[in-house]
């Protein structure tokens, strides 16, 4: 325990240092350590020791309210940025994926220990109007920014404990941070002014009012698969939307599948995504159940798919402003507000799930993944980028996709090459 005494304190190659003592790595390790070393980064987090790179690919054929878009998407699974292609591809016709920001507010809350919520309410609606004031007062660049703060209510949560809950419009950012130095300076005003004691104030990532919609149609006949009409594997999709809302078990692998999409646009640019995932999950829950979020039906010769969730993202500030790479992705994109950003970040998610779930009720998932997992297989057996086409070419001939063979198929390549 002593070693780490401070560790904070330490300079970069102290820290390294003693943690390759402690793990007692080797010097190539070590050096693989510090390898991606930047210094600005060293200032963004406590006891830094290197970057930590993810792959970034573009997902292709996607269009939304007419817009053709290539998005960013930063991410270690190799089948995701496929499908997400593939989806947007049978989304894509006439304009597109319909998508649409429902609510452009940021909740936060004070949670207030008291058994009298009439006194607290009748308090907040008597000063109304000072308590948006000094919210607003707390980061008055907000104002300029078209934002601020909108509306204060209070929720009783249970008989010791009431939320005042405060809605901002928090412009282009995020605005945890904004948001967080408004609640505490509601928080100082009413101190001494209501009765009862404040135990916290931090925003709610739950994001009720930060929905996002998107809309996507596909036509039956686009989703026949080898062996399967397009009728049939319409209908299949719709039971397994079906399942997603009655199961909770298909519910969190269902999302999961839309995270995919949803995580790695958020990553690629520079957001929060633990903020996006506790918010979208939690809205999953809404009803007392965890459910599927995306919905589809048949209409016509049309599959229809429709996706609702709370995106709280920025455009600017957070890690948008520290990672130059964000800027170039938000170029790549065509995005150029926080509005295009939710909005595509929304339709990658639909067409991240309608690719799923037609794999999963046609061919099965593992078909499309293994395709790309071979090559990762072969990267893990140690396979050169001149040898992984050869370890994924003879995998695939032995119909095999687990470690052990990709390495003896690496094994004999490079002793046939010996030869
Ligand atoms: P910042 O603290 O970077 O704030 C954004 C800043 O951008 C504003 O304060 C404002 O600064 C500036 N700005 C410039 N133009 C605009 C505009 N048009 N609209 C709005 N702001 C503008 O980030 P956020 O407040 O957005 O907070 C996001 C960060 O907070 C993320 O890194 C997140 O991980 C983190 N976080 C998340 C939490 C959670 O989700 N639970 C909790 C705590 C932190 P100025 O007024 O100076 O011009």
């Amino acid at each position: 325990m002593g070693t780490f005494k401070h560790f904070y304190h330490r300079d970069y190659q102290e820290r390294t240092d003693l943690v390759s003592e402690f793990a007692q790595l080797s010097k190539e390790q070590q050096a693989q350590l510090t390898l991606d070393y930047q210094q600005k980064n060293d200032h963004l987090i406590e006891n830094y020791l290197t970057d930590y790179a993810l792959p970034e690919g573009v997902a292709v054929n996607l269009v939304v309210n007419g817009d053709e878009k290539v998005v960013p998407m930063v991410t270690e699974e190799p089948s995701v940025i496929a499908a997400a292609s593939n989806g947007a591809r049978l989304l894509s016709r006439d304009n597109g994926i319909e998508a649409k920001v429902l609510g452009h507010n940021l909740m936060g809350q004070i949670v207030v220990k008291t058994d009298n919520v009439n006194l607290l309410t009748g308090f907040v609606n008597t000063h109304f109007d000072k308590m948006i004031e000094v919210a607003n007062q707390a980061h008055p660049s907000i104002l300029k920014y078209d934002g601020g703060a909108k509306e204060v209510r209070v929720r009783q949560l249970d008989e010791t404990y009431c939320s005042i809950d405060l809605f901002v419009n928090v412009g282009e950012a995020m605005g945890a941070n904004m948001m967080n130095t408004m609640l505490e300076a509601l928080a100082d005003f009413l101190t001494d002014k209501i009765e009862g004691t404040i135990l916290m104030s931090i925003l709610s990532n739950y994001g009720e009012d930060s929905l996002v919609q998107v809309q996507g149609a596909v036509s039956v006949a686009k989703l026949s698969t080898a062996g399967i009409d397009g009728q049939t594997v319409a209908k299949q999709i719709v039971a397994a939307s079906h399942i997603a809302q009655i199961d909770p078990y298909r519910a969190a692998t269902h999302n999961k599948g839309i995270m995919n999409g949803i995580d790695a646009v958020v990553m690629a640019m520079g957001n929060d995504w633990r903020a996006v995932e506790a918010g979208v999950h939690s809205f999953a829950s809404q009803n007392g159940q965890y459910r599927g979020l995306s919905d589809w039906q048949i209409d016509g010769n049309k599959l229809v798919g429709k996706l609702t969730i709370p995106l709280s993202l920025g455009f600017i500030g957070g890690a948008t402003k520290v990672f130059d790479k964000v800027k170039v992705n938000q170029q790549i994109a065509k995005i150029t507000s926080k509005k295009e950003l939710s909005e595509v970040v929304a339709a990658i998610g639909l067409a991240q799930n309608l690719a799923a779930l037609k794999a999963l009720v046609s061919e099965g998932i593992q078909k499309g993944h293994m395709g790309l997992q071979l090559n990762s297989l072969a990267i893990t057996a140690g396979a050169t980028e001149d040898e992984v086409s050869q370890v994924v070419q003879q995998l695939k001939e032995q119909h095999q996709a687990d470690l052990a063979s990709a390495e003896k198929i690496l094994k004999s390549i490079r002793n046939n090459e010996g030869e």
